[in-house]
């Protein structure tokens, strides 16, 4: 029995959960948010009770020193040296990785180098990482990239249709996201799947969102593009849209292109068009108390999540199973059903509604048994692939 720390770095958070492996149990899970405040906040999870502190932490080295310290504190542990790896999310590993790699200077390097395709992700994600080798300087550790997943794709599924040398010379390209969850659905999803029959269309519906189609486990198209602000609309950002959208936006406006693209990825999708809120909660209330703009907002995002299904239906040659997953696709039967019902009809997609309606943030098949493509919920389990990783890669 080993002790394997996953990590999910933001520019101003930190989340991690404590694995036993490999029996894959979770020893305790928490986050430290406001990282450069005097009011972070510091959340643990252990033994079925959540405690919360409140104080300054200057920066993320501050965090991680304060993680352990908690982990020896509640005696989760006796000393730093029981963590035997580390495993780190990073969103973006470029046509760099096809799959996780052990953390050494090569990597550190390919990982600095693909700041300017990811500067809101990378950055952090190597500061979370330079984080714990300051702390646990002898403890092994492996970064898994949201895009490893994509790498499969064929090139007329990821190469964008702008002069070629642009592509080439600056590695513009579709890369995905949210791969880690993916690998890791289609891999429950198997289950659903009868005669080797594995075509399946991936709906990772959370804030940020994506649809991914695979074909005997390995991916072949993904919605998100270069970054994550790409393919269906999401909780602020806008998905897919006519590139002319954006200059339009800043000569109309009068801001810079910087402040359009903010806008683009932090005053769009759900909360741009609803001007209410990005979560999916509070446009449900607003939808059943007759807001307009809210009603608007929910069936856009269901169109998007149904043009990449049809899309992906078209691309596969038929679908064997549809997964919703993530923080919309586990807990909301309405977004759900708003997605479905955009589909039922072409291809002959029928919902059980009672199934639908019980399913919460558990695994569950949604669909009829006379349904032609099988629909199921499964959660998603991002860190769970992530410790996987770090303890066959570093200490099996
Ligand atoms: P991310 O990891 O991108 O932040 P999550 O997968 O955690 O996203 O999903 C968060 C979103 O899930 C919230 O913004 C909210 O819209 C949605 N969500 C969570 N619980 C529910 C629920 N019970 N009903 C509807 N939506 C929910």
């Amino acid at each position: 029995m080993k002790k394997v720390m996953a990590v999910n770095a933001g520019s101003s958070s930190l989340k991690f959960k404590l694995y036993e492996m490999p029996e894959e149990s979770v020893i305790c899970s928490g986050i430290v948010e406001r990282i450069g405040f005097d009011d972070a906040i510091f959340q643990i999870k252990y033994n079925g009770e959540k405690h919360v502190t409140v104080q300054p932490v200057k920066n993320h080295s501050k965090a991680v020193e304060l993680l352990l310290n908690a982990l020896i504190n509640f005696n989760i542990i006796k000393s730093y040296d029981e963590i035997k790896a580390t495993g780190h999310r990073i969103v973006q590993g470029g046509s760099y990785f096809s799959k996780s790699a052990i953390i050494n200077e090569d990597t550190l390097t390919k990982v600095r180098d693909l700041i300017p395709l990811s500067p809101l992700h990378n950055q952090a994600e190597l500061v979370g990482i330079e984080a714990f080798m300051n702390v646990l300087p002898n403890t092994p550790g492996i970064c898994a990239f949201d895009t490893a997943f994509h790498q499969t794709m064929a090139e007329e599924d990821y190469t964008y249709a702008i002069p070629y040398e642009y592509s080439e010379q600056f590695k513009i390209r579709r890369y995905g996201a949210h791969g880690t969850s993916h690998k890791y659905l289609s891999e429950k999803g198997e289950a659903y799947c009868e005669n080797g029959k594995d075509r399946m269309i991936i709906c990772h519906l959370g804030s940020g969102a994506s649809i991914t189609a695979t074909n005997h486990g390995k991916c072949v198209a993904t919605s998100m593009g270069l970054t994550p602000l790409g393919g269906i609309m999401m909780g602020t950002r806008t998905g897919d849209l006519d590139p002319s959208v954006f200059n339009y936006c800043v000569s109309q406006t009068g801001k810079t292109s910087e402040q359009i693209y903010q806008e683009f990825n932090k005053k769009s999708g759900l909360l741009g068009v609803s001007g209410i809120s990005s979560d999916a909660r509070d446009i449900m209330e607003a939808c059943n108390k007759g807001d307009k703009r809210a009603i608007l907002a929910s069936k856009l995002w269901a169109r998007r999540v149904a043009d990449f299904i049809g899309q992906y239906y078209v691309r596969l040659g038929g679908c064997d199973l549809i997964i919703f997953s993530a923080g919309i696709g586990e807990n909301s039967a309405e977004f759900r059903k708003l997605a479905l019902d955009n589909i039922k009809e072409a291809f002959n997609v029928k919902i059980d509604e009672v199934k639908n309606n019980e399913t919460h943030g558990i695994e569950n098949v949604i669909s009829t048994p006379d349904s032609a493509i099988k629909v199921v919920v499964i959660p998603t389990d991002e860190e769970v692939m992530i410790a996987r990783d770090a303890y066959n890669m570093l200490l099996k």
